[in-house]
This record gives structure tokens, C-alpha cells and sequence, in this order.
């Protein structure tokens, strides 16, 4: 298939970049953000902005003053949006939302619905993965404490880093390490002892903290609860 070159031109709010290969294009938006946009989208006016213009409508429909929307609004900019002071620790590490949830607010807050009480604001589970379906919840401050204070730094031969990041480097789940140690394994063991040795059935105990990585080293608990700065 032949790739027709789009680079520099201007379609709507969007200019394209460069080619990503597989008919994406890199895209730069009028707002500053950046955007993947098929060649396709952006040739029959599918996709005409990175989602601003979206954003734009639903201000006007008067959605725009719940704390589901400043959340979705505040994960959206420090994941997509360069400009936005917390990028560095978003979308400068990885840390990604998921295309379904960036572009449509009805479907991130389908997802996690109404936020249950002022006291709740929305946390990832797993500090590995993005703002996507199934890492995300609805929690409150003392849930996001207890989970904060598992996020803790093991080190390990003059290697230190936090439980999340030695599951990632082990190919362990994060909570297989948690519940090693809530049941009295010593930190080297649970990190160092391969996924398949330590056996067992999986402990059900309490809650050893299923969302043990939430927070990361660059938010607190209070970055998503509303009137916070960023939107
Ligand atoms: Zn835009």
C-alpha cells in the first residue's frame, strides 16, 4: 500500500507530523496537545481535533462542572498535553490513558460512574499500567493511604526500588509480592523467589491491600479531587 504523505498538512485542528507507520500519523492539535490519528480519520474529517473539540462541546452542555469531568479532564492533560506542568510524572513516564477513555468522557465515566463521595477521588491500581479499564477506581483518602504505604522501596543488593517496579523487573504480579510478605516472607524472598516456587494457593486473607501500587511518586492522594489545578 502506497502511504501518502499528509506531513504538514492541516486537517481541521490538526496538522500532521510525521508518520507512525501502520497509517498513523503523529498529529499536533491547535490546543498543543499531540495525537496517533489514522491517515483515514483525519482524510474524511472523522477525527477533527485531539479531543478538544469533544471537550468543547460537553463545556457547553454543562457537563462540565462534575468532579467525574475535572478528573477525566486532569488524568487527560498530564498524560496527552506536553504543556501541563504535571506531564513529566504522566505521560512523560509512560503513563498513559486508554484511546476509548481519552476521547470520550461518556465512556470514561461509564466505567467508573459517579464518584461515591466527596471523600473519593480516582486512583490507579497498578502503578505499572495507564488509566484504562480495570486499573482504575474510585477510592478514598484512607484506602489511597493504605495503599500508598505498601508502595514502599525494598532494596536488594544495593538495588532499591519500589515493590511495583521489582514485580515488573521479576515478572511477578505486584500483589504476589504483597501478600508474600503480609505472610511473613522476608522482602528479598517475595521479590526474588520466581512466580511458580512460591506456591500455595493464593492467600485470601483479609484485604492485603489488592491495590497496593497505587499512588505514584509523582501525585499524592488529592491530585484528582476536584477544583484541583490543571484543567
Ligand atoms: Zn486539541
Amino acid at each position: 500500500m502506497v502511504v501518502k504523505d499528509l506531513q504538514g498538512l492541516k486537517f481541521n485542528r490538526l496538522t500532521a507530523v510525521r508518520y507512525l507507520g501502520k497509517s498513523l500519523w503523529e498529529c499536533r492539535c491547535e490546543c498543543g496537545n499531540t495525537c496517533r490519528i489514522n491517515a483515514g480519520n483525519l482524510q474524511n474529517d472523522h477525527t477533527t481535533s485531539c479531543g478538544c473539540r469533544k471537550i468543547e462541546t460537553i463545556r457547553k452542555h454543562g457537563l462540565i462542572k462534575t468532579p467525574e469531568y475535572n478528573a477525566w479532564t486532569n488524568i487527560t492533560n498530564r498524560c496527552c498535553n506536553p504543556n501541563h506542568p504535571s506531564f513529566k510524572y504522566y505521560g512523560g513516564r509512560g503513563i498513559y490513558i486508554c484511546p476509548e477513555w481519552r476521547y470520550s468522557f461518556q465512556v470514561f465515566y461509564n466505567h467508573l460512574g459517579k464518584r461515591p463521595s466527596a471523600q473519593h477521588s480516582i486512583e490507579r491500581i497498578e502503578n505499572s499500567r495507564g488509566y484504562e479499564p480495570g486499573n482504575v477506581r474510585w477510592a478514598t483518602r484512607k484506602e489511597q493511604a493504605n495503599n500508598t504505604r505498601w508502595n514502599h522501596w525494598i532494596e536488594i543488593d544495593g538495588v532499591r526500588k519500589t515493590v511495583c517496579d521489582w514485580a515488573t523487573s521479576q515478572g511477578l504480579h505486584f500483589t504476589t509480592i504483597c501478600h508474600r510478605i503480609a505472610r511473613g516472607m522476608s522482602e528479598r524472598d517475595a521479590v526474588m523467589i520466581p512466580p511458580h516456587l512460591s506456591g500455595r494457593r493464593a492467600s485470601k486473607r483479609k484485604s492485603v491491600s489488592l491495590a497496593i501500587c497505587a499512588s505514584d511518586s509523582g501525585g499524592s492522594s488529592q491530585e484528582f479531587t476536584p477544583g484541583s489545578p490543571g484543567t
